[in-house]
């Protein structure tokens, strides 16, 4: 059991496993005063890591935004998550590797600064509670917008692009909301502030493109379990009057897996059989037991 990472266990630090307390950085670091670190957010099911390959190859892409290179392979930086879990004694975890420029160049340019790389674990059971898990989690809306693909790399899951979202994820708490639903720069419903949504309309799928957020790779797997269902699903460009038209709804992510919502601002819906068919197929999927749903 590892409650506290900051604090108790090990952390992988730059190819090496140190104490946690000793994993820190430097507060001039490059990517700290200019919000430039990428990370990920994986878990694991009995061990195994679920879809770390995809999420390796998300923290390369997302430094290569950035425009720097993390200076360790993929197979390095997959075997030391794994590497990681197992130090810590955890199973069923949360692992967050992260990777940033240093604190060796404290000017705006970051020409030349050095990149690094740390990776923790730690117990996270249920990102919401299990109980609003099944009645379905409060959402409100997020003044903030998802911006333009122009305006800030958004397909990178970079630091910088989450000030707006622990903003709104705020805000939704103070007021007694779960979490906030945000639209984007064109005023379409997006995603929440650290999921994908998902729409069950007349027994289809609908979500919105990810043409300006992350498109999630819990997103891309029900995708693909909807496909071995044959549900229909339509990415499509999603008007926030149309909630009111949903029979179900859902968010998807590693954190949050597939979590129903009960109430986006004042609509209310039901949790109903699509939900839990989502929920079901993707828990036999992590756990590795389904071999139906091989996706
Ligand atoms: N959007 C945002 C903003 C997120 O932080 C996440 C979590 N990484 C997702 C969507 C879902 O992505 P994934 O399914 O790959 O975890």
């Amino acid at each position: 059991m590892l409650k506290d990472p900051t604090k108790v266990g090990k952390i992988w630090f730059d190819g090496k496993m140190v104490d946690a307390a000793d994993a820190n950085v430097h507060f001039l670091a490059h990517s700290l005063q200019y919000a430039g670190t990428v990370f990920e957010g994986e878990r694991s099911y009995g061990g195994q890591l679920f879809k770390l390959r995809k999420h390796t190859e998300r923290l390369f892409s997302g430094a290569d935004v950035l425009g720097f290179s993390i200076p360790f392979s993929m197979d390095v930086i997959d075997r030391a998550c794994q590497q990681v879990l197992k130090t810590n004694g955890l199973v069923d975890g949360y692992v967050r590797p992260a990777a940033w420029r240093g604190s060796d160049k404290v000017g705006l340019s970051p020409i030349g600064a050095s990149v690094h790389v740390a990776i923790a674990a730690w117990d996270w059971p249920s990102y919401f509670s299990p109980g609003k898990k099944m009645e379905g989690i409060r959402l409100t809306h997020s003044h903030w917008r998802r911006p333009d693909p122009q305006t800030a790399p958004t397909q990178a899951k970079a630091s910088g692009l989450y000030q707006i979202c622990t903003m709104s994820k705020q805000i939704a708490e103070e007021q007694g909301f779960d979490d906030a639903l945000m639209l984007d720069y064109r005023g379409l419903v997006a995603e929440a502030t650290g999921a994908n949504i998902f729409f069950v309309i007349n027994g289809k799928l609908h979500t919105p493109i990810a043409d300006c957020f992350l498109n999630g790779i819990t997103r891309q797997t029900v995708i693909d379990i909807a496909g071995l269902r044959n549900i229909e699903v339509i990415e499509r460009k999603i008007m926030p009057d149309e909630i009111a038209t949903a029979d179900e709804a859902f968010l998807t992510g590693t954190a949050a897996e597939i979590t129903p919502i009960g109430s986006i601002g004042d609509i209310y819906l039901k949790p109903g059989r699509v939900c839990q068919q989502f929920i079901s197929d993707y828990s036999e999927l992590t756990s590795g037991r389904s071999e139906s749903l091989k996706v």
